[in-house]
């Protein structure tokens, strides 16, 4: 998985190079748009064709890729260039700007970047997480369908995350809309998944209640499985200019390297705010991330 579904909704066009260089995402009402992964704002207007539209340039695990979000609704970009989004960042609502001819998303992936002839486009199912692809490729290992024998496991057995694509999700004391609602998660909030019931998320408990999300049809959340073999616990990229990478958690440690804004690592361990992010000639490196100020950090 490389990106995050943009938008909720049904699909209803598909990709097919060179007539349609990306995948159409309809639903009525009021439906945000979302950053499908981390990333700066290369373009941000009103097109003839696109109508309002938002470009916006990733590089993830080295490879560059840029994403197009089209016919976005009048006056509501959020966003302008050389912005730094993160993922799932509303960038504006779903709308019918441009050579549309109703409400839907358009929603392109071009590998390594647009250009006028599209020649670049490739099927954004291939990269996303939810409605087909691979589901393989990118940082971390993440596995597209809930893993049955993983239900059960509670404590440390986090199975994935749920980040909310909705304004507004209902957190529940039991997996069924009869169960008594304990809060709400707002839009781009990502909580760990314990284990499943259905198409219902336990996300952990509360005053010693479970809470469940219902997830039905993958409508209300991007999911990431986590790969438990990998042992990692995460993944990020930072965003500082310089990061100083240590051999030991501590400012004292000794300096192994620096590593530059964007670049994206895993996390297989912590140590107050140190994080691992793998090892070099055997010996273990270190990044801090204080009160994430140098580095975005999704957990698994
Ligand atoms: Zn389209």
């Amino acid at each position: 998985m490389v990106f995050i579904r943009p938008a909720e909704g049904t699909i209803t066009q598909y990709f097919k190079k060179g007539t349609h260089n990306g995948i159409d995402i309809a639903k009525s009402g009021t439906v945000p748009i979302l950053a499908a992964a981390l990333g700066t704002v290369t373009k941000s207007y009103n097109s003839d064709s696109y109508g309002e539209v938002v470009f916006i340039k990733h590089v993830i695990n080295g490879v560059q890729y840029e994403t197009v979000y089209a016919h976005m609704a009048e006056r509501s970009r959020t966003v302008s260039v050389g912005q730094n989004v993160s993922v799932g960042q509303r960038l504006g609502y779903m709308g019918s700007t441009g050579w549309s001819t109703g409400q839907h998303l358009h929603f392109e992936v071009h590998k390594p970047s647009w250009n006028s002839s599209k020649s670049y486009a490739v099927n954004p199912l291939d990269y996303i997480n939810s409605g087909g692809g691979g589901g393989t490729e990118g940082p971390g290992t993440v596995i597209g369908e809930p893993q049955p024998e993983y239900a059960g496991r509670t404590k440390n057995g986090r199975i994935g995350t749920a980040t909310t694509i909705v304004s507004t999700l209902n957190v529940r004391n039991s997996p069924s809309t009869s169960g008594r609602i304990i809060r709400t998660l707002s839009l781009g909030s990502t909580a760990w998944i314990y284990k499943l019931s259905g198409e219902w998320y336990c996300i952990g408990t509360n005053n010693g209640e479970e809470e469940w999300i219902s997830n039905e049809n993958r409508a209300h959340a991007n999911v990431r499985w986590y790969d438990l073999k990998s042992g990692r616990i995460g993944e990020g990229s930072v965003k500082v200019s310089l990061l100083n990478v240590r051999y030991s958690p501590t400012e004292t440690g000794e300096l192994s390297r620096k590593i530059g804004n964007g670049t994206s690592f895993y996390v297989y361990k912590e140590s107050g705010y140190w994080l691992c992010i793998g090892t070099k000639d055997g010996r273990e490196e270190w990044i801090a991330n204080p009160n994430n100020e140098y580095a975005n950090v999704t957990w698994y």
